[in-house]
């Protein structure tokens, strides 16, 4: 099919239309060949791109970095040696269905395990989607609730899933009203991804939902190019904000989307821009068939670094490493400090070194 040819079938017209969710559909798009040749992928790996995304992507451009998120290849078929299914290590941290509770003061609580979108290069994608772990029965979710109430050490919920923004505002609601009845959680963070890719469900009774008097809500805003804050994204989180929520970011470091400068920089700039603090720019995981997404350590340490000249403070991220076997998240930039005995030599954002010394709380 030629180029132009493409480009006609996939006006953004055409793609309102609705969510691709099937090979047959993807087909239909344009966006990958008529015998496509996916099934086998579509087997092992749910598929879904939202009509926004569908508009925001550039069928004209092999390379297109919004494509690479979400339409499936072949090469997600290719497992290496070192990948798992469980590349976080959840499943080892799981004392009731649907919590995970790694850290003292926090717990996971995946309450869904379904998204609007399938990111191709997802951590948790052998869990989630049709096929994945589901959503928590009303048994599950009071248990999981019930295990939240009995620590007192838990300060903190974290919904993610899957994407715990497909759920009703009215379900949402009624999750805060429960989350809102335990005196020891103040805080209740969501991870989600819907502000960009399906912005219109970020509507007044959505933001009502996530709020709750006496407590605060984060929301981590989960996007990787600067290309996804739209005009209905950055109404979406201008709503958010305006309803009293704190806004953090979440990336994900990937070979042929955001590993250059240039582009991480206006991702992060992007984010202040609509008052969302850049959090985490996590290193790729293990996740099966994603090896095409990996960028080495060395490359995301130098990006870090370079950001951290060239742009605002605001807008550095943390570059975390989350420890295959469930181990926890490491922050990995680049040391710019190394020495002993109070003696130490720091590196400054163009590379000069400097010598520094601790000793009696005077530096000299
Ligand atoms: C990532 C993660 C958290 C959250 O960690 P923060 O550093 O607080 O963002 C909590 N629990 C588990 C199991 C996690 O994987
Ligand atoms: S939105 Fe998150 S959980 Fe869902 S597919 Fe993407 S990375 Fe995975």
């Amino acid at each position: 099919m030629s180029v132009v040819m493409k480009r006609h079938v996939v006006s953004p017209q055409s793609t309102a239309r609705g969510a691709v969710k099937t090979v047959t559909e993807l087909e239909a798009s344009g966006l990958v060949p008529e015998k496509s040749g996916l099934a086998a992928v579509a087997e092992k790996y749910a598929i879904g791109i939202t009509p926004d995304i569908l508009a925001l992507i550039d069928p004209s451009d092999a390379d297109d970095p919004i494509a690479r998120q979400f339409v499936p290849t072949a090469a997600e078929l290719i497992t290496t040696p070192e990948e798992r299914a469980d590349p976080i290590g959840d499943l080892a941290h799981a004392p009731v269905e649907g919590i995970v509770h790694r850290y003292p003061d926090r717990v996971l609580l995946k309450a869904v395990h379904v998204c609007p979108v399938y990111c191709r290069f997802c951590f948790r994608r052998e869990m989630v989607g049709p096929q994945g772990l589901g959503t928590l029965t009303p048994t599950q979710l009071d248990a999981a609730i019930g295990y939240i109430a009995e620590h007192s050490e838990i300060w903190e919920v974290i919904l993610t899933g899957g994407d715990p923004l497909v759920l009703s505002p009215r379900r949402l609601r009624d999750l805060m009203e429960r989350l809102a009845g335990i005196e020891h959680v103040r805080i209740v963070r969501f991870h989600t991804r819907v502000p960009v890719v399906e912005p219109e469900r970020i509507d007044d009774a959505m933001v009502s939902a996530l709020t709750a008097s006496g407590k605060t809500t984060y929301v981590a805003v989960h996007a990787n190019h600067p290309r996804e804050f739209t005009p209905s994204a950055r109404l979406a989180f201008r709503r958010l904000f305006e309803g009293g929520v704190a806004l953090l970011s979440q990336s994900v470091l990937l070979k042929g989307v955001n590993d250059d400068v240039e582009t991480l920089a206006a991702l992060m700039r992007g984010f202040v821009e609509n008052r969302i603090k850049p959090y985490y720019l996590h290193h790729p995981d293990l996740a099966p068939g994603t090896g095409h997404f990996r960028v080495t350590i060395e490359q995301g340490q130098a990006l870090v670094t370079a950001l951290r000249g060239r742009i605002s403070g605001l807008c550095q991220p943390t570059y975390v490493l989350d420890i295959p076997g469930g181990h926890g998240k490491a922050d990995i930039g680049a040391a710019s400090i190394v020495g002993q005995d109070g003696c130490f030599t720091v590196r400054d954002w163009q590379g000069g070194e400097h010598e520094y010394r601790s000793g009696n709380g005077i530096p000299t």
